[in-house]
């Protein structure tokens, strides 16, 4: 395969207000700071105004522009994945069509990745958005940064570059639910979150919307906890250690009324006290059986993604080489 130095995928949706203003802005810096070694992959998600036009003219006019066009609207991630799938390059970024992520960043991003770095990804220190829209993104990313089965940053979108290595690494994992920012900080490497200011996108609306706000936090949540499968069995657990204390204390309160600590309260009525404690017990059964259940689904889910259980960095010494699993 040829290769280029750089390769930039872009994902649009609906972008003909914005896409003269990105080649406008986006290429010249490229231009300036790598000397034309550079490939723009733009991938057309299906739009329904003339953003695949454009795109062909500036193929036409500039070949280093590149576009790769879906069939129907798949979703931003499914672009995404689309575009790094076609890339050449030898470090390779993904930014937004609306110029929300700056390009100067996305260079310095590149600058970190050439001196060294696997993956440096945008964090985004302050948004121009809705209130509402921050406190949903934050809290998304508060809730992945705790329950996430890996170290999941907080506040980092797609935007990013990476190695060809990482990459690989990341084009390898056979799943088809995909988010790639969760692979991306899943396959590891050297990473190093950049904080960076996120202005409001440039021109044209934004093509997410609530449903759509929500299919992408429901894919980063189930593709990368367990914890709720695991909670159940938990609560279980924790029911059934406060059904077995409210029984201690009906017992004490029946035969030593002297001692008991909640005399009043379980003394009032100890049969309903015994028909909550008996339903409480059997819930916590309920609940722990559920849990066992979701252990194995949770194992079964993980069979079901087919992610490999590692990724290898570098190796010494002639050893086999296993071939990746293949997409
Ligand atoms: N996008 C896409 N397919 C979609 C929705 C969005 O390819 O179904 C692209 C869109 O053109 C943009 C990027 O994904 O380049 C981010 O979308 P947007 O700016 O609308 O999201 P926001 O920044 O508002 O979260
Ligand atoms: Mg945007």
């Amino acid at each position: 395969m040829d290769t280029v130095e750089f390769s930039l995928v872009v994902p649009c949706y609906n972008e003909e207000d914005v896409l003269p203003h990105f080649y406008a802005e986006v290429v010249p810096a490229l231009d300036a700071a790598l000397g034309g070694d550079w490939e723009i992959i733009f991938v057309d998600d299906g739009s329904r105004d003339r953003s695949r036009q454009l795109i062909l003219g500036l193929h036409l006019q500039d070949s280093r522009i590149k576009g790769v066009f879906l069939s129907r609207n798949f979703g931003h991630q499914a672009a995404v994945d689309t575009g790094l799938c076609h890339a050449k390059g030898r470090f390779i970024g993904v930014m937004d069509c609306d110029l929300q992520d700056p390009v100067q960043v996305l260079l310095a991003m590149y600058a970190k990745c050439k001196s060294g770095l696997d993956v440096c990804y945008g964090v985004r220190a302050r948004r121009e958005s809705p209130w509402l829209l921050k406190f949903f993104y934050s809290f998304f990313y508060l809730i992945m940064h705790k329950v996430a089965t890996h170290d999941w940053p907080r506040d980092a979108g797609d935007f990013c570059v990476v190695s060809r290595k990482a990459l690989d690494a990341v084009l390898a994992l056979p799943e088809n639910s995909r988010m790639f920012r969760g692979l991306r900080s899943w396959v590891g490497f050297r990473q190093l979150g950049l904080p960076y200011d996120r202005p409001n996108r440039r021109s044209g609306k934004s093509k997410y919307n609530l449903r759509k706000l929500i299919d992408l936090a429901l894919l980063g949540f189930v593709g990368f906890t367990d914890f709720p499968l695991r909670f159940i069995g938990v609560f279980g657990f924790a029911v059934g250690l406060f059904a077995c204390l409210l029984m201690f204390f009906v017992v004490l309160n029946r035969f030593f009324p002297q001692f008991s600590l909640f005399g009043y309260w379980v003394g009032v009525s100890p049969v309903a006290t015994t028909i909550l404690v008996i339903f409480l017990f059997f819930m916590s059964i309920l609940f722990v059986f559920l849990g066992v259940i979701g252990e194995y689904i949770r194992v079964l889910l993980q069979e079901v993604k087919g992610r490999p259980f590692a990724v290898v960095d570098t190796t010494v010494g002639d050893v086999a080489r296993p071939e990746t699993p293949a997409r």
